[in-house]
């Protein structure tokens, strides 16, 4: 029997997206043979809410050294992170010295901005080559998981936080309640935590399946939050819609009664439980839309290929190595995936081993049609690649509706 991560309530898994290879693990020929695979299964605690992966592989695979993830690769992230920083600085900076702590805190995009405005700051993240690349840009930064003990020893040395980040990071550490002890001690008593991560309503009202993957372990909803945090006497004083990864939620955590609790907490829980956003029949919906969109996507693609179409796929992330092995395309399907990320170029794809090329293999290579992955960013990536339309080239767009758009932004939902 399964038990929920944070309550220990059993839990059983309402759907199955099969058989899953680590969603950032791009590797090598020679590793096909080792490559690792679970089953992923989703499932929603009935006590507690959180909606989480049963059978999670281990943190310490997932987030292995090679791990390819860097933040400072998207520039609308940059610029996110530089107005969360300026935001937090001119609302909650108000002690002398304060003390800056970021958990999970990649290649230092977000302390840099600490750092400009001379903050003391403490990044913790576990992974070796982003958290070098925080250090070479003069970001404090120590190689570590973040739990209690670890927490402890931050605020014997620094003393403690006045703000605690986790950016798209809380979701991903399946120790929970480590993390939650680990707040709770290094946090000053009129401290702020901070975290964003993708909204579960997002993901079920638009059945944005590839957003659960290994990394993340666990999807919130506004009301799994509050139930969870009050436990390490933290509460959730506001929150704030914000539009990365395709939908995500700030939530603003502060100790119990330090802090007035906007309204806008009481009525986004309120709107869950309007839409029954953690009823069993709301996930078999979910269940349900997600099995047809993988048969619509299989059905177009399956249709092109018998035309001897040539299909390639923009961006090898997450969100493509999810959508690749749920509808189990292979190389046969889809010719190649490009990225800009050098650690990911010349690799292939997790479990459906597609190799991955550079955005200028792409450019000289046109395919008839171009798959674009990271479906929230479009918009942005048909502009930036106007010629491929131009030359009759058609993109396919995995949103919530199919789309395919041709020449002249001619577009039709499959
Ligand atoms: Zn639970």
């Amino acid at each position: 029997m399964n038990r929920c991560l944070f309550c220990e309530n059993p839990i059983s898994a309402f759907m199955t997206f099969g058989r899953m290879p680590l969603a950032s693990g791009f590797l090598l020929p020679e590793d096909f043979g080792d490559e690792y695979y679970y089953e992923l299964k989703p499932a929603l605690c009935d006590a507690c809410k959180l909606f989480q992966i049963v059978d999670v592989p281990d943190n310490k695979r997932v987030f292995h050294s090679g791990y390819t993830h860097v933040t400072s690769t998207s520039a609308f992230m940059i610029q996110h992170l530089k107005h969360l920083a300026q935001d937090v600085i001119q609302e909650y900076l108000v002690d002398e010295d304060p003390f800056v702590v970021e958990i999970g805190s990649n290649d230092g995009s977000l302390l840099t901005n600490f750092v400009q405005a001379g903050i003391r700051v403490l990044g913790i993240e576990p992974a070796r080559a982003v958290a070098e690349m925080a250090r070479n840009a003069g970001v404090k930064t120590t190689i570590k998981y973040f739990n209690e003990e670890m927490a402890v020893e931050v605020k014997k040395q620094a003393g403690p936080a006045d703000i605690i980040f986790g950016i798209n990071v809380i979701a991903h550490i399946s120790d929970i309640n480590a993390t939650g002890e680990g707040i709770k001690t290094l946090l000053k008593d009129n401290g702020v935590f901070i975290f964003e991560a993708v909204y579960l309503k997002d993901i079920v009202v638009n059945n944005a399946y590839s957003q659960i993957y290994d990394e993340h372990v666990f999807n919130y909803s506004v009301t799994s939050v509050k139930n969870i945090f009050s436990k390490y006497g933290l509460e959730l004083f506001n929150i704030k819609n914000i539009n990365t990864q395709g939908g995500s939620m700030r939530f603003y955590l502060a100790p119990t009664g330090s802090r007035e609790v906007k309204s806008s907490v009481d009525d986004q829980i309120k709107k869950e439980e309007r839409i029954h956003l953690h009823d069993e029949s709301t996930l078999d919906f979910f269940r349900i839309g997600c099995e047809q969109s993988r048969d619509r996507f299989r059905a177009l693609i399956f249709d092109l290929k018998n035309q001897k179409k040539h299909i390639g796929g923009y961006g090898a992330a997450t969100k493509s190595t999810i959508m690749i092995n749920y509808c189990q395309f292979t190389a046969q399907d889809i010719d190649y995936l490009i990225d800009s990320t050098p650690l990911k170029q010349n690799r292939a794809s997790p479990g459906a081993h597609i190799p991955v090329k550079t955005p200028a293999y792409f450019r000289a290579h046109y395919p008839d049609y171009m798959i674009i992955f990271p479906w929230n960013h479009a918009e942005e990536i048909r502009s930036k690649e106007k010629d491929f339309e131009t030359q009759g080239g058609q993109w396919i767009i995995p949103d919530k509706d199919l789309i395919v758009v041709g020449q002249n932004g001619e577009t039709k939902w499959i």
